[in-house]
């Protein structure tokens, strides 16, 4: 009998390079791909001509496919095709709503497996030439996510814990939150004068740095209008990136 399995592999984050020797080679034999709107898009030339290639990107703004669409197209889709690859940007473990997918492809009784990929802070951090841990200075790395369902500020993280946190703090999907991040952060006893970097594009064409104190980040990212991708690094190994804190804006890509 026909076993269908749905690969989750990781795409990385932007730079096609970044993929697994697995993630590639589940890509070359897949027979149908659903991708995510951020994956590098030459990866897709990887596909075989026979496969089915579908993508379920979500745009923000945009009318897309909701998440219940796509976990019912993955479950369609395997029950049809033994080899369905579903090509998330990064990691799909990180911010991926992976939970939910693979609860609708187990809960329809199809094998799954999980291929990680590079997620979106280790590849800002290699851009920028840092290590998100330090002994005796950062020995936790935090990755939380800047915005909720609503959009805002998620109020379910413990901001209290995140402004104390010894170590490094990594924020996804921060960009129209910055100023309440930020904020928080500061009014809860993080230092202002904390080092910090906005990684827009991190690996990709128009990559841009934006690197201040904590306390200022938000204004100069507004200043430079920072876009949706990007992550917030604060914390202090950021001081130790080869970009100086007093440049605002660095033309792209970052020499490291
Ligand atoms: N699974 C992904 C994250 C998906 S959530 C991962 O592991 O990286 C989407 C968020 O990821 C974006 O809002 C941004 O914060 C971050 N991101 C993804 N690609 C990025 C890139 N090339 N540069 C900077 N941030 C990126």
């Amino acid at each position: 009998m026909r076993r269908s399995v749905v690969s989750f592999v990781g795409a990385g984050p932007g730079d096609p390079e970044l993929i697994t020797l697995k993630g590639l080679r589940r890509l070359r034999e897949a027979e149908v791909v659903l991708h995510d709107r951020l994956i590098p898009t030459s990866l897709l030339d990887e596909v075989s001509s026979s496969a089915t290639v579908i993508d379920v990107g979500k745009t923000p703004g945009r009318p897309c496919m909701g998440q219940g669409q796509i976990n019912w197209l993955l479950v369609d889709w395997a029950r049809r095709r033994e080899h369905v690859v579903r090509l998330k940007g990064g990691d799909p473990a990180v911010f991926g709503r992976l939970s939910e997918e693979i609860e609708a492809v187990r809960s329809a009784g199809i094998a799954f497996e999980i291929i990680p990929g590079v997620t979106a802070a280790t590849a800002a951090a290699a851009r920028l030439g840092i290590s998100l841990t330090e002994r005796g200075s950062a020995s936790t790395v935090v990755f939380a996510t800047g915005t909720d369902q609503t959009g805002h500020r998620p109020s379910a993280l413990d901001w209290d814990v995140l402004a104390r946190a010894e170590g490094t703090l990594v924020f996804y999907m921060s960009v129209g939150a910055l100023d309440s991040i930020t904020a928080s952060l500061t009014s809860l006893g993080r230092d202002p004068r904390e080092p910090a970097i906005l990684v827009e594009q991190a690996g990709v064409a128009g990559e841009r740095v934006i690197a201040a104190r904590l306390g200022e980040i938000a204004a100069e990212a507004r200043a430079a209008a920072v876009k949706s991708p990007a992550v917030l690094i604060t914390g202090p190994t950021v001081s130790t990136a080869s970009v100086p804190l007093t440049v605002r804006r660095i033309s792209s890509p970052v020499s490291v």
